[in-house]
């Protein structure tokens, strides 16, 4: 199926009780080592980059073309959306220019009044190319911003307002943060969820800062309306652990790897990518999207 738009799969597991990953890449090897999970597990996926991560690979454009060359190269058959992860509005504007399949306006920085307002915006000029878009309300706080405990709750009568302009899925606090949880965390808001999937039936909800939620909370998170899940820190720390274990082991048998050729970037780097593919479809199988392609 290659590159799609992601509002149709999106609720698909929304309507099937089911989760579909949004995982962030950062490089080329990144991208190959998400798609070859996505592809293992005939799962749906959305790769995205955030704003930082697009930047840093050389922009929208490249980063658009490296995911759709990939696809087209590896053989992917699953759906796969190319999709802006936390976007500002002129970002979010220029990735809809560029061609990504998919897009998140983060306009939560914003009085909420505006940021309503240049949703609304994103999603007429997004929908026109049949991209699809996600929006977020409240803030979803991150350990950056010295949250400790409790993590945001997104105002109910605000996402029924956000969900009104259009958008097709939406990004609201549970109590979840982004990046490694704190050990004080008090865990997820699933009673605010359940307000908010009230308030809103049917509608597609996401769970950003994924990584490091228990397993069970992040299950009973999908039963009651979850239908997609950010996943960023858990591949990197899964990257850096193994390419660490093999740096270790490199110092313990120098000569022998010396020997092997394994200073070859292609070789030295392999263990860390190939940990990143287990830990997405690890992630896959605890979404239950195994299979839904
Ligand atoms: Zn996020």
């Amino acid at each position: 199926m290659g590159i799609v738009s992601a509002e149709k799969f999106v609720q698909a597991a929304r309507d099937n009780g089911y989760a579909v990953g949004g995982f962030n890449t950062n490089n080329l090897e990144w991208t190959q080592a998400i798609l070859r999970a996505a592809e293992a597990k005939k799962a749906p996926v959305l790769i995205q980059t955030s704003m930082g991560a697009a930047k840093y690979m050389g922009g929208y454009k490249l980063c658009k073309q490296l995911i759709e060359t990939l696809v087209e190269a590896m053989g992917i058959t699953v759906p796969v959306a190319i999709h802006l992860d936390h976007g500002h509005y002129e970002d979010a504007l220029e990735c809809i220019e560029v061609g990504y399949t998919s897009i998140m306006f983060d306009g939560s920085h914003l009085p909420v009044e505006e940021n309503i307002a240049k949703a609304k915006e994103v999603v007429e000029k997004a929908h026109a190319k049949g991209i699809s878009v996600e929006a977020e309300v409240g803030t979803i706080g991150g350990e950056e911003d010295g949250i400790v405990g409790k993590g945001e709750l997104a105002p109910i009568e605000d996402a029924k307002a956000m969900v009104a302009t259009g958008i097709d899925f939406l990004a609201a606090g549970i109590g979840n943060i982004h990046g490694p949880y704190p050990a004080n965390w008090e865990g997820l808001d699933l009673d605010h969820l359940k307000k908010l999937t009230e308030a809103v039936p049917g509608f597609p909800i996401v769970l950003h800062g994924g990584s490091g939620i228990p397993d069970d909370q992040i299950k009973e998170a999908i039963r009651l309306g979850v239908a997609k899940v950010n996943v960023n820190t858990e591949c990197q720390i899964a990257f850096a652990n193994a390419t660490r274990q093999f740096v270790r082991d490199y110092d313990a048998n120098e000569a022998d790897y010396d020997a092997k050729k394994l200073f070859d970037p292609r070789k030295f780097l392999k263990p860390g990518f190939d940990a990143i593919t287990v830990a997405v479809e690890e992630r896959i199988d605890v979404f239950g999207s195994e299979g839904k392609a």
